[in-house]
């Protein structure tokens, strides 16, 4: 599948970062989590200690679609909602 956007954002600090091309290799401003490989593939990093909780992926496919989250990923869920993304926005 091909890769629109390749980005997360850090619960921690708030920061959405966003890795434009191949070796753009983005982090956040508090350091706990990076994102790599453009539109080539999803490259992500965390610094220790950092879960699930601490972050949430805005990458999107090709067709400007966000990746649908499992149907048990409640917390995924409402962090999207919260982000003002719609589930018909989601593959
Ligand atoms: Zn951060």
């Amino acid at each position: 599948m091909a890769i629109k956007r390749n980005a997360m954002k850090c619960l921690k600090c708030g920061d959405i970062i966003e890795s434009k091309s191949v070796h753009d290799f983005v982090r956040c401003s508090c350091d706990s989590i990076f994102v790599d490989g453009g539109h080539q593939y999803l490259r992500r990093g965390f610094s220790q200690g950092i879960s699930s909780d601490d972050y949430l992926d805005l990458s999107m496919d090709e067709n400007g679609l966000y990746y649908k989250p499992l149907p048990n990923d409640k917390r995924r869920k409402k962090l999207l909602k919260e982000a003002g993304i719609d589930e018909r926005d989601m593959v």
